[in-house]
C-alpha cells in the first residue's frame, strides 16, 4: 500500500485523510520534514494559500517540499493546493503576491478567480481518465488554471452555464491538469461524501510510481 502524507499545517486535512484511506491507500498527517521525508506522495489540500505560505516557512518544511516536488514527488492539490503547487499566481491587487508557489505544474493560476457573484458553486464535469461519469464539483473561492505549459495535461473544464443561472463567464475554465505524476483541482473531491474517483486516480498515480522505482 502507498503512504501519502497530507501536507497539515491548515486546511481541509481530515477529509483528504478519510477519502485517501477509503481509496486504498495509507494516509498520515505531515508536519515536520522527517514525516515528509517518509511519504510516497503528498496531498496538499485546501485552505488559505497564503497562510500555508507563511506556515510552510514557520514549519521549515517549504523548502524541503519544494525539493521533494522537484525530484519527483507524485503529489495532488486541491484549491488552494493547487495554488501552492503552481508556478505562477495571479493575485488581483496584490504586489508582491503574498503567495510563494512551490513550482510543482508549470501553471498559471489565478486565485479567487470566478469573482465574488460566483464565489461559491457546485457543478457536475467530465473529467479525462476518470470513468463511469461525471465529477461532482466543488468550487470554494477558487482559483482556475489561466495558463499551461506544453507538458501540462488538461483533465477538466467548466461546462456550460455550471450553476444553471445563465452566467456564463466560467464556462471552458482549466479546472483540473496533470504533469506527470502531479495533479490539481481546483474544486474539492474531498468534500463529496461517497465519490472517491479523484483521490483513486491519486493513489494509481503514486502505486504506479512504486511499481516503477521497484523495478529500477
Ligand atoms: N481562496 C483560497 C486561496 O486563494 C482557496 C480557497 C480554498 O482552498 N477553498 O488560497
Amino acid at each position: 500500500k502507498p503512504l501519502i502524507g497530507v501536507l497539515a499545517l491548515q486546511g481541509g486535512v481530515a477529509e483528504h485523510l478519510a477519502a485517501l484511506e477509503r481509496s486504498g491507500a495509507d494516509a498520515r498527517p505531515v508536519r515536520r520534514p522527517e514525516e515528509l521525508a517518509a511519504v510516497h506522495g503528498i496531498v496538499v489540500p485546501g485552505g488559505e494559500s497564503t497562510t500555508m505560505t507563511r506556515l510552510l516557512d514557520t514549519f521549515e518544511l517549504y523548502e524541503p517540499l519544494r525539493e521533494r516536488l522537484a525530484a519527483g514527488l507524485p503529489a495532488y492539490g486541491s484549491c488552494a493546493g493547487m495554488i501552492m503547487l503552481s508556478g505562477e499566481v495571479l493575485d488581483e491587487g496584490r504586489k508582491p503576491p503574498a503567495v510563494r508557489p512551490l513550482g510543482a505544474l508549470d501553471i498559471v493560476v489565478r486565485r479567487n478567480a470566478f469573482g465574488r457573484q460566483v464565489d461559491s458553486f457546485e457543478t457536475d464535469l467530465d473529467f479525462a481518465g476518470i470513468p463511469d461519469g461525471p465529477v461532482h464539483a466543488v468550487f470554494i473561492r477558487a482559483p482556475w488554471v489561466e495558463k499551461v505549459g506544453a507538458d501540462v495535461e488538461v483533465l477538466a473544464t467548466v461546462p456550460d452555464d455550471p450553476d444553471n443561472t445563465g452566467r456564463n463567464e466560467a464556462a471552458g475554465r482549466i479546472v483540473a491538469v496533470q504533469q506527470g505524476p502531479v495533479l490539481a483541482t481546483s474544486f474539492h473531491p474531498e468534500l463529496v461524501g461517497g465519490d472517491e474517483r479523484v483521490h483513486r486516480y491519486f493513489v494509481k498515480i503514486v502505486q504506479a510510481r512504486l511499481n516503477t522505482a521497484a523495478q529500477a
